[in-house]
């Protein structure tokens, strides 16, 4: 009996393991190089000279920048390698039918398959907003989300400038939601799309919403680039992720969100500085 256990975890370790760990880095490497990577090129490079009254705040200076930059590309490995280490644990998990993800369309309909997308979304919105809240609690702070707060001024790398525990945390969603409700697992690959490039869209430091969004109805329940980029700069408020009810449910929305937001948005018709501005 100890011999066929000794086997088994032996031909785990030098078949299954590494097999299931290169799925977790093709995965994750195409997901990190189309969320970050993507909004980095595009919105730093390619739209920079375009977006340069979007600036949310006053650049860094080019060495600080340069520090934070370094700092969150070595975060981000990090959370890339708990990520890695976490999928093959789900990869595993999903080998012994823990979860009701499925491949067929068929299984639950087309109407499932679009339902499900949305609905991910906003259970995810929920479990981020609770989350991350937490985080901000005195006695989970240093621990899990103080690496993310050490960019005051965000950049696209600050999307997965995570400490391990925090990784963990924003990880868990995804086995959570997989046990929950039936995912096909291309809608699945939908949502986790989404997530990382709403993570790095809302780390841009370049406002990209429409003037008039935080007055509009529906659209004004998206949280905007300046929501978020208001998190970092007073380290508390607006903890929300795609949407804005929570904060506004929760009385946790900054005050003047709204009128930062359209200072900002003013700056592209009145070429002045923001009202509200503060450097990095
Ligand atoms: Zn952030
Ligand atoms: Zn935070």
């Amino acid at each position: 009996m100890r011999r066929i256990i000794m086997e088994t975890l032996l031909l785990y370790i030098t078949d299954t393991l590494p097999m299931r760990a290169l799925m977790g880095l093709r995965f994750e490497g195409v997901r990190y190089a189309m969320g970050t990577l993507g909004v980095f090129f595009t919105i730093w490079v390619l739209l920079a000279p375009l977006l340069k009254n979007r600036r949310i705040r006053k650049p860094m200076p080019k060495k600080r920048l340069h520090g934070q930059i370094k700092m969150e590309l070595f975060n981000s490995l990090r959370t890339i390698c708990v990520f890695i280490a976490l999928d093959i644990l789900v990869f595993d998990m999903a080998e012994v039918g823990v979860f009701k993800t499925y491949r067929d369309v068929a299984d639950y309909g087309w109407l499932w398959f679009g339902l499900s997308i949305p609905l991910a979304i906003i259970l995810h919105d929920a479990y981020f907003y609770w989350t991350h809240r937490a985080m901000h609690h005195k006695k989970l702070y240093k621990l899990f989300h103080l690496t993310h707060h050490r960019s005051h001024n965000p950049t696209p790398f600050t999307a997965y400038s995570f400490a391990i525990g925090e990784a963990v945390v924003m990880y868990g969603f995804v086995p959570i939601l997989m046990v929950s409700i039936p995912m096909h697992t291309g809608a699945m690959s939908i949502v986790l799309l989404a997530m990382i490039f709403k993570n790095a869209v809302g780390h841009c430091g370049y406002e990209l919403f429409p003037k008039g969004t935080t007055k509009t109805p529906i659209l004004r329940l998206n949280t905007t680039v300046t929501h978020h980029d208001m998190h970092h700069e007073k380290a508390s408020g607006n903890y929300g992720f795609y949407f804005t009810y929570w904060d506004k449910w929760m009385g946790t929305e900054h005050a003047n969100y709204e009128a930062r937001f359209e200072a900002v948005t003013e700056k592209s018709t009145a070429s002045k500085p923001a009202r509200f501005g503060t450097t990095a």
